[in-house]
């Protein structure tokens, strides 16, 4: 057998193992989670101890060195099952924060977060969204200023939308530490646990969908922090933010798949069911071409993720490219969701039926991760110049 057969087993089987788990862990309490606004810690312990977070991080840092595959078929298989609060927030802890960490870190701060990131012992976040700045991240005003007597950075500011808000143990905080230059070449990423004096978590915020996912607010007033604390170079958090994007939206690209393709298998079941004029809904035309369309259109963007996700593996993927998938995909998971819904008729506008919340949960993916309109900004500047 060749090598990528293999592997395509072996991730058949994995996604076997994740929907299991799904089955076990989540199915039943779901709802539950979703009216809390939160799903519990206990879940990142459990999603620790099956193996299913950090996958894709070198076994001396506690993951299982497998390749990037396997952790993009979590998010994937999450996202398809309909659990995109759980997808969106482990893609944070596992595929973004992780990697930071792996790429950017110094030795001591591989080793104090990533085992306890694999076995769920420790939540990670991202806070680089502030209430004034987010698509144009060089308008941040968190700052961190070196205090001459103690040493120490001390960080001022209010963040907001951070995924993992309540749950998380320590965050990446964007912050300029340089403010006579331009907020590019100024710019800091700390490492902060979620204890130290100064940081509040603070509202979960109330959401059109995903709706357990705990995205909250952050406060940091008068946080201390020691050089040690820095991930990547002083005032060079900029260049780590760049590199990490590619990776970012191809993850985000991934949960888009997930996510149409899950929407069109429930549809597609419902149609063989629902009967209308004396035959199922599946035998009227227009319905089988609307299906014929919306798989076509899953089924493309798919293969070009698939490429995208084979570059990364090969350090090659460009920001643009990425951006590419982000933009294709999740306008599409728009455009998929809302065509199912539709095809389940009134059903499909009630909170029970699985449809309707993909269709809510749907709406964020244009937005987070940089907007539509942002990645236009990055591929006509790829194709056109600036
Ligand atoms: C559920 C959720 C989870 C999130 N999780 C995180 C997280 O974990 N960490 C984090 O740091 N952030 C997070 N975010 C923040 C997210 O990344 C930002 O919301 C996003 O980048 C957009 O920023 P903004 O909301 O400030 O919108 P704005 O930047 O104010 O944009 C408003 C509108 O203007 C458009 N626009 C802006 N600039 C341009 C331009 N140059 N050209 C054309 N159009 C433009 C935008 O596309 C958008 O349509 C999250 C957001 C949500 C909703």
């Amino acid at each position: 057998m060749n090598q990528s057969l293999a592997i395509e087993e072996e991730i058949t089987l994995f996604r076997k193992t994740i929907e299991a788990f799904a089955k076990k862990e989540i199915e039943d309490k779901y709802s539950k989670w979703e009216q809390d606004g939160i799903i519990p810690r206990e879940l990142w312990k459990k999603l620790g101890d099956a193996g299913l977070l950090c996958v894709d991080i070198p076994e001396q840092y506690g993951g299982l060195g497998a390749p990037l595959q396997f952790a993009a078929s979590i998010v994937d298989e999450f996202s398809r099952l309909g659990y995109s609060s759980i997808s969106g927030n482990l893609a944070v802890h596992s595929n973004i924060v992780a990697h930071y960490i792996l790429n950017a870190g110094s030795e001591e701060q591989k080793i104090r977060y990533l085992p306890k990131m694999a076995s769920g012992d420790f939540v990670g976040a991202i806070a680089m969204t502030e209430p004034g700045a987010g698509s144009d991240l060089q308008g941040i005003r968190t700052t961190a200023i070196k205090n001459t007597s103690t040493g120490k950075y001390v960080i001022n500011g209010s963040k907001t939308f951070i995924s993992n808000g309540q749950n998380f143990d320590f965050v990446i905080v964007v912050a300029k530490t340089n403010q006579a230059v331009p907020a590019a070449k100024g710019t800091t990423l700390f490492i902060i646990e979620g204890d130290s004096n100064g940081l509040t978590k603070g509202k979960k915020l109330k959401k059109i969908g995903l709706h357990s996912a705990d995205t909250s607010e952050l406060f940091l007033e008068g946080v201390n922090a020691d050089s040690s604390q820095i991930l990547g170079q002083l005032d060079q958090g900029f260049i780590t933010l760049m590199r990490e994007l590619p990776r970012e939206r191809s993850i985000l690209a991934v949960g888009a798949c997930g996510a149409m393709e899950g929407a069109l298998e429930i549809t597609v079941k419902y149609l063989h069911e629902r009967e209308a004029f004396g035959k199922p809904l599946s035998q009227l035309q227009v319905i089988r071409h609307k299906i014929a369309e919306m798989t076509t259109e899953a089924k493309v963007n798919r293969a070009y993720v698939n490429q995208c996700l084979a570059q990364l593996e090969r350090n090659q993927l460009s920001t643009a490219d990425a951006s590419i998938a982000k933009l294709s995909t999740t306008e599409a998971q728009g455009r998929i969701v809302d065509g199912c819904l539709q095809l389940f008729g009134g059903y499909g506008y009630m909170e029970e039926y699985p449809i309707s919340r993909a269709y809510t949960d749907a709406r964020v993916q244009r937005i987070y991760g940089g907007t539509s309109e942002i990645m236009k900004e990055i591929i006509s500047k790829d194709v056109l110049g600036k």
